[in-house]
């Protein structure tokens, strides 16, 4: 039942009430007018018959009075207080001294009673009323003692009830046609107010789905249009509010999402309850899926990170631990796991922090200071035992003295390109190397340096060819550095190519650039070397270098140059089958 259906049950019910009542309460105001103004009748008619002289003992006389009171239309009796009915207008009636009106005359003089009678079905009014009655002269042989009688009159009470349903009909119908007009009013009223309602409901509905667009209601100036606009104001500040913690956690998101650091926060019973897009690129987990809720246990194998967000999650401040990930190309990282208080639920943030490169560059550090020890020592120590050998007496040695002063130089040379060659790196390194760029001819490049290296080449049967195109175009360089650059890659040709062996030196131009490429047929460098070679001490045979005056840092300060240029400096080789070095340098324009 609908809130239209209770309420128009409800108004109707309380309105037949109402009414009934009412009905009620008239019928009974009606019945009782009705019934003493009988009686007033009765009382008047028993007043004008008791001024009737009367004689008592002519029973023909009182039948006569009787029947002229019945004219009247009551029916009139006259019963002796002893019982005896003397006369009655309707014979046969069962009017006796038992009856509670006539009792009562009898007792007080006057009685009055109502009694349903079935023949007539209808309420007759009984009105007794005694009187003593005094003998008359004609009956002057009777005892002179008063007796009591009591006259009964009798009227049947007007059809109330006709007369009220013919007045209680119209106001019935009156009624009913004031409710129906009444119902069709609301109803129509209530359609409005019902679809408003609705409309309301489903803007309810649809703000809890999320949708804030305003609610448009025609002006009513009532509670629902209020209703309506409370509803509008409280959507469009819960759309803003909505949309500063989106825009607050797009941005939230965009910012974790874009870091390089690995971030996750994890609950206090060791669950992701978030991470970001690197920490599952860190750990492998990008084809795992859905890593957010799942214990940080089953994801990431780490016994360090794992121990780590144990200690912060015990509540110590700051614990830092270190990880390797990948077995290919492990990677390190730093962990710090930091405790968090977030209202009343305890976690850790994990930052995982790539050190990959900062841990490569320790290594390079303490190995270059291990590689620049070992360079020095060989040479001090061949100096320092050359110069006590000569020093313990073998100055007074003719046939020795020179050939150990001769080592001790050979050393010392050394040493002192080993100093030059790491001045010029460090130089080069912390940007002081000064270059002078100019156009410089490739060919007038080329012969330069290979002319000191034809030199060498005769000797070890090594043949240097050079092939270079016509109109090659000047590149843009400082002659001095890239004179050194080609004279280290010819150097090392000729240091790494047995007799008999070749060594090419050609040039080509594309792209606005040219590329000059030494060619040798030498022992060749293994694929895993090649990269390293670059690195500075680094040798593939360091006894031979050594043995060859090499440093091992001419190829790393070629590619410092090259780079410092703008160009590149790279190696394809073969082992057994020789090395091609080549390096690329813009053109002049
Ligand atoms: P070095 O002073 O030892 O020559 P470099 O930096 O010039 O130092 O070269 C580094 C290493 O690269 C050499 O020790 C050698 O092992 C390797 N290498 C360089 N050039 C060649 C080549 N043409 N053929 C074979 N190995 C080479």
């Amino acid at each position: 039942m609908n809130f239209f259906s209770r309420s128009v049950l409800a108004l109707f019910t309380l309105v037949f009430i109402v009414l009934a009542a009412g009905d009620l309460y008239t019928w009974r105001v009606i019945r009782r007018q009705a019934q003493e103004a009988g009686f007033d009748e009765l009382a008047a008619l028993a007043r004008t018959a008791r001024s009737h002289q009367l004689d008592l003992n002519d029973p023909l006389a009182l039948h006569r009075w009787i029947a002229e009171i019945a004219t009247s239309g009551a029916q009139a009796a006259l019963i002796g207080s002893n019982g005896q009915v003397l006369a009655d207008s309707a014979p046969g009636s069962t009017v006796g001294i038992k009856d509670p009106e006539i009792q009562q005359a009898l007792s007080t003089g006057e009685g009055r009673s109502v009694r349903y009678s079935d023949p007539l079905r209808r309420d007759i009014l009984y009105y007794a009323v005694s009187f003593a009655a005094t003998p008359s002269p004609a009956s002057a042989s009777l005892p002179a003692t008063s007796r009591a009688y009591v006259l009964l009159l009798a009227l049947p009470l007007p059809d109330v009830d006709r007369q009220f349903s013919a007045m209680r009909r119209p106001v019935w119908a009156a009624f009913l046609i004031l409710l129906a007009s009444a119902i069709a009013v609301s109803l129509l009223d209530f359609r409005g107010t019902a679809r408003r309602v609705r409309g309301l409901k489903d803007f309810a509905a649809r703000m809890a789905a999320g949708d804030f667009r305003p609610l448009r209601a025609a002006p009513a100036g009532d509670a629902l249009e209020e209703l309506a606009r409370a509803l509008n104001e409280t959507a469009a500040r819960l759309n803003a509010s909505i949309g500063v913690l989106t825009d607050e956690r797009n941005r939230s998101a965009a910012i974790l999402g874009s870091m390089i650091e690995g971030v996750a926060v994890i609950s206090g019973d060791e669950r992701i309850l978030f991470s970001n897009r690197a920490f599952s690129r860190i750990l492998g987990l990008d084809n795992v899926g859905e890593i957010e809720g799942r214990p940080l246990l089953e994801v990431a194998r780490q016994s360090d990170l794992l121990s780590a967000i144990k200690l912060a999650l015990s509540g110590q401040e700051q614990v830092t631990s270190e990880i390797a990930v990948g077995t290919v190309r492990p990677r390190s990282f730093a962990v710090t796991a930091a405790p968090v208080q977030a209202s009343s639920h305890k976690g850790a943030v994990l930052v995982l922090h790539e050190i990959t490169d900062l841990r490569r560059l320790e290594r390079v550090r303490q190995d270059f200071v291990a590689n620049v020890s070992h360079e020095f020592r060989t040479p001090l120590t061949a100096i320092q035992g050359f110069a006590e050998t000569l020093l313990g007496g073998a100055l007074e040695d003719p046939v020795n003295r020179r050939r150990f002063v001769e080592i001790i130089r050979e050393h010392a040379t050394r040493l002192a390109r080993l100093t030059e060659d790491l001045l010029k790196l460090s130089r080069i390194e912390a940007g002081q190397l000064k270059l002078e760029f100019r156009p410089v001819s490739v060919s007038q490049l080329v012969e330069s340096c290979v002319e000191t290296a034809q030199l060498k080449a005769v000797p070890k049967q090594l043949a240097l060819n050079v092939r270079l195109p016509d109109g090659l175009p000047p590149v843009r360089g400082d002659a001095h550095s890239l004179q050194e650059v080609l004279q280290n890659l010819l150097d090392n040709a000729l240091q790494y190519t047995p007799a008999g062996g070749k060594i090419d030196v050609s040039a080509s131009c594309s792209d606005g650039r040219v590329v000059v490429t030494v060619a040798d047929t030498g022992i060749g460098i293994p694929q895993a070397e090649q990269e390293r070679i670059f690195e500075r001490f680094y040798r593939v045979d360091a006894a031979r270098s050594r043995e060859a005056g090499g440093t091992g840092l001419g190829l790393s300060i070629a590619r410092h140059i090259m780079e410092a240029h703008g160009g590149r400096l790279w190696v394809e080789s073969a082992v057994g089958e020789g090395s091609r070095f080549h390096f690329s340098l813009p053109i002049a324009s």
